[in-house]
């Protein structure tokens, strides 16, 4: 059975490290002009209203998103940053509003990848929990953008190879089940052999429990190369304390040039997310 729901996460530091991953790595395919297939296995709602009581209720994006929007000036010198917050004023617009001078709403990953399509490109999104799928379906997406009520793991297999040049996937399930370490690798590896050339990134929860480590080694000892690992934490793994204590993506076959600039804006950002909160980018596979 499905509970989570994003929107009680929405805009949080974890948001913030997998979207300006995800919009570092668009910005530089972007740079060729050859078509790309963008498919989002996790869709989500697309867009949150950051008054909604579920927002509300934890008010992740205070310690995550917010921290940016406060500083947005300040930031705007750095080129990654710069970009993605005034994209992110962008989607206050998509709000209703003229102008915002607050963070009203916080768009999640089928907003980032929209704004990055040309008309050449596509975007298929995934998304099994059938409320979710109903705010998706809810939003105003271009029309090379197709929403499917389903399993976005399946689902990719199913569409591999693509028909364009270029691919580019992202992988953020909510990891509710526990075997969903092992399901993501499994995943990553069969579509890696559909799809040698194909970028993709996939999210996974830093947790005192370590389970993200079923993953990491499932995709070593699966034998794939060129695997960069960014990962963001708010302090050090302790028994003590609960909950998610850092952030972590995968990003296979990663275009030239990410590593730099992702690990400057990480290091920006760093003392504004919180006084222990550190950025490590490595290879995890080297090439
Ligand atoms: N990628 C979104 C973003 O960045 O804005 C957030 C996704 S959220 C972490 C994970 C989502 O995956 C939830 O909305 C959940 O309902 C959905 N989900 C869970 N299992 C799924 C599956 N097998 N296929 C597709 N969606 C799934």
């Amino acid at each position: 059975m499905l509970s989570y729901q994003h929107a009680y996460h929405a805009g949080n530091f974890a948001d913030v490290h997998k979207h300006l991953t995800l919009f570092a790595v668009t910005g530089f395919l972007l740079r060729k002009a050859s078509p790309i297939t963008y498919i989002d296995t996790h869709a989500g709602r697309g867009l949150y209203p950051l008054s909604a009581a579920e927002s509300q209720k934890l008010q992740e994006h205070r310690q995550g998103a917010e921290r940016l929007w406060q500083e947005r000036q300040a930031l705007a010198a750095d080129p990654l940053l710069g970009d993605w917050l005034s994209l992110l004023a962008e989607a206050q617009l998509t709000a209703g509003k003229q102008a915002s001078l607050t963070l009203d709403c916080y768009p999640g990953s089928p907003w980032w990848l929209s704004r990055r399509l040309r008309a050449v490109d596509r975007l298929t999104l995934f998304e099994l929990h059938p409320g979710e799928h109903e705010h998706l379906a809810g939003q105003r997406l271009p029309s090379n953008v197709k929403h499917i009520h389903g399993d976005g793991l399946k689902g990719l297999l199913q569409r591999l190879p693509v028909a364009t040049p270029r691919l580019c996937v992202l992988i953020d399930p909510s990891y509710e089940r526990k075997s969903e370490y092992a399901e993501v690798a499994e995943t990553v590896l069969s579509a890696m052999r559909k799809a040698r050339h194909g970028v993709v990134l996939v999210w996974y929860p830093l947790l005192p429990a370590g389970r993200h480590s079923e993953l990491l080694e499932g995709l070593r000892s699966g034998g794939l190369r060129k695997i960069w690992r960014s990962e963001l934490t708010l302090r050090e793994p302790s028994s003590e304390e609960r909950g998610m204590y850092g952030s972590g993506m995968l990003v296979i076959n990663p275009p030239w040039g990410l590593e730099e600039q992702l690990v400057t804006a990480m290091k920006r950002i760093e003392p504004l997310l919180g006084p222990d909160a550190r950025h490590r980018g490595e290879w995890w596979v080297a090439e």
